[in-house]
């Protein structure tokens, strides 16, 4: 084992699909930055890619000190083999401190693999990070037990200390144009023999998908909407506000809309400029996805209803009379 004490910096896995970067790969440089801020400590973005020293920009804009760019055209489409070889390779060389990855389909195959390559412990799926003052180590928080608790775990005895993160719990910080570009090219090896797969094609989803991590304005039914004819206010509400529909698990379970529009612990995590959950009761699994939201408006004939708790502003009432008043209003 290395010494622990060696190893230094906050690293973020960048991770680009066809030279786009993902948000979640700005949204962890960004809460990279307070970490390092608090570590007194350097923030590095590790991209790998085929032409795509472009985004390099962005990353230091967004709070990297520097990134580390291995560009070949071997690395132009993410495979587990390549990858985990270049990024183990270089961070045996360089012991960063600490390393992130976005909980995406990417990451999620990815975060493991390294972390067995390197002996250390990765903690999956995280929802909060903070950096423990005394010890100088990660408190990584995510929901445990079927979500019924927030456990915060570390992992002391091994570095780098390694964490996947859900799209959307971190918050994108604004582009800094005045922070400098520092671009680095460490040399790496790759060869034919490392890489056990090829991709022959990539095939885009034929689905349209529902993109409720980036989407600014969320109307969400639940339950309460009592079937699909009723949740059809909901996609109206969101229609008139310009905005994407969402739903509990419950509402998705009964079968009123598609799973990619479920919202919490096992849909996704979002953070809109407003959320309006409509005949949702709030379970603690539901919030998981969407407490973080700027602004949250519920309409909930039951006044003690636990998504009132997170509510901004609360409407206690039949949705099947509020929503088509909002629907009337937002038309005007
Ligand atoms: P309910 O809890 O049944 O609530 C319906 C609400 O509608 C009630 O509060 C009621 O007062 C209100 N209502 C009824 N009629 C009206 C009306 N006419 N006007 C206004 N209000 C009305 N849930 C998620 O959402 N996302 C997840 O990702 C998720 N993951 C889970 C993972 C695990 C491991 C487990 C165990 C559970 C998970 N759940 C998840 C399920 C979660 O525990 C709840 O069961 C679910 O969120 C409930 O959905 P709901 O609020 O729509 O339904």
């Amino acid at each position: 084992m290395s010494n622990l004490q060696e190893h230094k910096g906050v690293w973020v896995f960048c991770e680009q699909r066809a030279g786009e970067l993902t948000s979640t790969s700005l949204e962890l440089i960004s809460e990279a930055r307070k970490l390092a801020d608090d570590l007194n400590t350097e923030v590095c973005g590790i991209l790998l890619g085929n032409n795509v020293e472009g985004l390099a920009k962005d990353l230091c804009g967004h709070g990297a000190d520097r990134v580390i760019l291995c560009d070949d055209a071997r690395l132009e489409v993410y495979t587990t083999d390549a990858y985990t070889k270049v990024i183990c390779d270089i961070a045996k060389e360089q012991k960063p401190d600490i390393l992130l990855i976005g909980a995406t389909n990417i990451g999620r195959d990815l975060g493991p693999r390294v972390a067995a390559r390197l002996e250390t412990g990765l903690t999956a799926d995280c929802t909060g990070l903070a950096i423990e003052a005394e010890r100088k180590i990660i408190l990584q928080t995510r929901p445990a037990f079927g979500g019924n608790l927030m456990a915060t775990i570390i992992c002391p005895r091994t570095k780098p200390q390694m964490s996947t993160v859900r799209p959307g719990v971190m918050k994108k910080s604004e582009f800094d144009a005045t922070r400098p570009l520092v671009v680095e090219k460490p040399a790496f090896e790759l060869a034919d023999s490392d890489l056990r797969t090829k991709v022959l094609e990539v095939v885009k989803a034929t689905k349209e998908i529902v993109n409720l991590a980036e989407a600014e304005i969320i109307v969400s039914g639940g339950r309460g909407t009592g079937g699909v004819e009723g949740f059809k206010l909901v996609t109206e509400l969101a229609k008139a506000l310009g905005g994407t529909v969402g739903a509990s698990r419950a509402a998705v379970d009964e079968g009123y809309i598609g799973h990619d529009h479920q919202v919490g612990q096992t849909g996704q995590t979002v953070r809109p400029r407003i959320y309006i959950a409509c005949g949702i009761s709030g379970a603690i699994q539901h919030k998981a996805g969407m407490a973080n939201s700027e602004c949250i408006i519920a309409i909930n004939k039951n006044p003690d209803a636990p998504i009132f708790e997170v509510a901004d502003y609360g409407i206690c009432g039949d949705l099947f009379k509020v929503i088509p008043m909002m629907i009337e209003q937002a038309k005007k």
